[in-house]
């Protein structure tokens, strides 16, 4: 048996030719980019989380783009966000000429670590960029109250968690401003590449939108340097085709969520991701990831690798080897940390900067898990990985 690590087929054969026609009729109708099924998208979008403004754009990268300009920051500027995330939550604020000041997580949800924001912000700091990484909601009433007793915004990367909710309410609608992805493997894809921001501030809301426009509030008057960010008619298409799924989407992930769990739970060798157990969390699931582990922070099976900087250990790279040769394939996310990155040499980390994400790097591997994962590979993965482990720890 073959399990990807994510398939789009059999949900495109699903929509078959809702989605079809919806693409057709845009190619038919010459309306390319703009026009009246992005009008629809943002207004459904924003239904959907509950926020006043949704406005559409050409990525998740850029959606953090027009958040940070709208707020005004820019150069002398700091942001606090989590080192271990996609490199584009911190290339958005450098983007924009701000300083990204990255600090460690929690190894139990991957999510930033709360304790570390206040000891980051200083006369600098503008605003704090929390990540729902994975699906799996920050603490947002928690996080809303630092941002609040130090006067900083809120900008939160929902580019994974379209349609988790952290106690009872949406992410992206926490913050000044929410910003999402409709990359392919995001929790609602589009068919290439596309991003949204919400805001309930309408002020804020008109300001990207003019900002994703070339800084232009109407035609050939640009008060502002801007973008071209605009969503291309089609993605908005199918995205308006597939954003009622959304729920039943993510559903289907939480049930193999689950099932992981029940199933893998009794394997000392691995470290499941923190089950829901706390009623505020509402995970979206879109990774389930688990992190071959010791429990000491030195353990000697780290390595990092001279060529890439990317980190391992044996013992994960085996796993992820074995699960390969079965026909499981898995991801990384994230071998490096983004702290240790080429790219930001000049902001001086070092190897042992930020630990809990160093090690994390070095242990985590993501499972198998999109909706239409069949349960007959829900089965394989689990009980490949159960012969796997039980064999090693015998040998
Ligand atoms: C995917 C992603 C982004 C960027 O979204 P794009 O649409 O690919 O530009 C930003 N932040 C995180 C956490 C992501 O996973």
């Amino acid at each position: 048996m073959q399990v990807p690590p994510f398939s789009l087929s059999e949900q495109i054969s699903a929509l078959g030719t809702d989605l079809d026609e919806a693409v057709l009729n845009v190619l038919r109708s010459g309306q390319y980019i703009g026009g009246q099924e992005v009008g629809k998208f943002e207004t459904a979008f924003a239904n959907s989380v509950g926020a006043s403004h949704a406005v559409s754009c050409n990525s998740g990268t850029d959606a953090l783009i027009l958040a940070l300009r709208a707020l005004d920051i820019g150069k002398g500027d700091e942001v606090i966000t989590a080192s271990f995330s996609f490199f584009a939550t911190a290339e958005a604020i450098s983007s924009v000429g701000a300083k990204p000041v990255l600090v460690d997580i929690d190894p139990k949800n991957y999510l930033i670590d709360l304790e570390q924001i206040e000891l980051a912000i200083t006369s600098a700091s503008k605003a704090i960029i929390p990540v729902h990484l994975f699906g799996c909601p920050v603490n947002m009433d928690k996080l809303m109250t630092i941002a609040k007793k130090h006067n900083l915004k809120v900008i939160e990367d929902c580019a994974q968690s379209a349609g988790s909710k952290w106690n009872e309410r949406f992410v992206g609608a926490w913050g000044d401003i929410g910003c999402f992805s409709f990359f392919p493997t995001k929790n609602l894809g589009a068919a290439g590449d596309a991003g949204a921001v919400i805001t309930n501030d309408l002020k804020l809301a008109k300001r990207m939108r003019e900002l994703a426009i070339h800084g232009m509030p109407r035609r050939y008057l640009h008060s502002e340097i801007g973008y071209n960010s605009r969503m291309d008619a089609i993605q908005a298409a199918v995205l308006n085709i597939k954003l009622p799924k959304l729920s039943q989407w993510i559903s289907k992930r939480q049930l193999i969520a689950a099932k992981y769990h029940d199933e893998l739970k009794g394997i000392d060798a691995i470290k499941l991701p923190q089950k829901t157990k706390e009623y505020k969390v509402f995970n979206s699931w879109n990774q389930y990831v688990i992190r071959v582990s010791s429990d000491s922070l030195e353990s000697k099976d780290i390595s990092i690798n001279s060529m890439d900087g990317s980190f391992s250990s044996s013992a994960r790279d085996q796993l992820k080897d074995d699960l390969a040769k079965n026909g499981i394939n898995t991801i990384i996310y994230y071998p490096i940390p983004i702290h240790l990155q080429p790219a930001y040499k000049s902001l001086g980390y070092r190897n042992g900067s930020l630990p809990i994400t160093e090690k994390i790097c070095a242990e985590v591997l993501s499972l198998p898990i999109f909706p239409e994962l069949s349960l007959d590979q829900q089965n394989f993965v689990c009980k490949t990985l159960q012969r796997t482990l039980s064999g090693n720890r015998n040998s």
